[in-house]
């Protein structure tokens, strides 16, 4: 079986060099003990060449390789920084119109032979309108587009409830898990069963070290994404360890 993902979403944070190491060897030294764990720190792009001793990815990226395209950081930059990608997180979708342009950056992250973590979800007002299963296909289906079953096969899926990011109101375990397997259902019509199977599912919205648990151990996902409370050491270590 694979261990646990358990990915530290770090987000804008922290705003100085000296907490983001204190946090991260905070973090690496009570990890240290807990076995079948991998623990990924998403850090902002400017502090992943300073931490080292547990792997690494980054929150975004950009999809061409190199160029004048002021302001960007492309999958060759980050190939010697970092081995994970967040791609089409909500906050990326919501602040910067990101749609079109995720299909781009997914196959960029694939072509560099790094790992994406595709970030789908539906936000209140669409489940409200109970929009939830069209929403989580469109996004998956327009995400994926052109991407081979072979190339597919290190992509890792975090399903995050936009309405439960970042609000202390996580999504209940049962309805993770229907989504859970709505999402391999998806998969499964895109590329076949067995590799539904295979493709990691991790939930994210509001995890905190009293629930974690649940959505590991009962909803049956293969780890966790983690935004607000990867920032307290001791919390996200808890994490760690229910999740495990
Ligand atoms: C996230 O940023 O991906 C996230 C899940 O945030 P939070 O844990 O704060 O809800």
């Amino acid at each position: 079986m694979i261990k646990p993902l358990i990915i530290a979403n770090w987000k804008c944070n922290p705003t100085g060099i000296k907490q983001a190491k204190a946090l991260f060897n905070s973090v690496k030294n009570g990890v240290k003990g807990i076995k079948r764990r991998k623990v990924i720190i998403c850090p902002p792009f400017i502090y992943l060449p300073m931490l080292k001793g547990l792997s690494l990815g980054a929150q975004n990226c950009f999809w061409e390789k190199e160029g004048a395209y002021t302001g960007e950081i492309s999958c060759p930059m980050l190939k010697s920084l970092c081995q994970y990608v967040l791609v089409g997180h909500s906050e990326r979708r919501k602040y910067f119109n990101e749609k079109d342009e995720i299909n781009n950056k997914l196959k960029a992250v694939l072509d560099a032979k790094l790992i994406p973590v595709l970030c789908v979800g539906e936000t209140q007002e669409q489940r409200n309108q109970d929009k939830t299963e069209a929403v989580l296909k469109e996004q998956i289906i327009s995400a994926l587009d052109s991407i081979s079953s072979s190339r597919f096969s290190s992509v890792i899926i975090a399903y995050e409830p936009v309405w439960a990011i970042g609000t202390g109101n996580p999504c209940d375990v049962e309805e993770a898990q229907k989504m859970k397997l709505l999402i391999q259902k998806i998969i499964s019509k895109i590329y076949s069963s067995n590799i539904s199977f295979k493709t990691p599912v991790l939930y994210g919205g509001s995890v905190k070290s009293n629930n974690a648990e649940g959505y590991v151990k009962e909803a049956g996902f293969n780890g966790l994404l983690v935004g607000g409370a990867s920032l307290d050491a001791r919390e996200f270590i808890e994490i760690v360890k229910q999740a495990v």
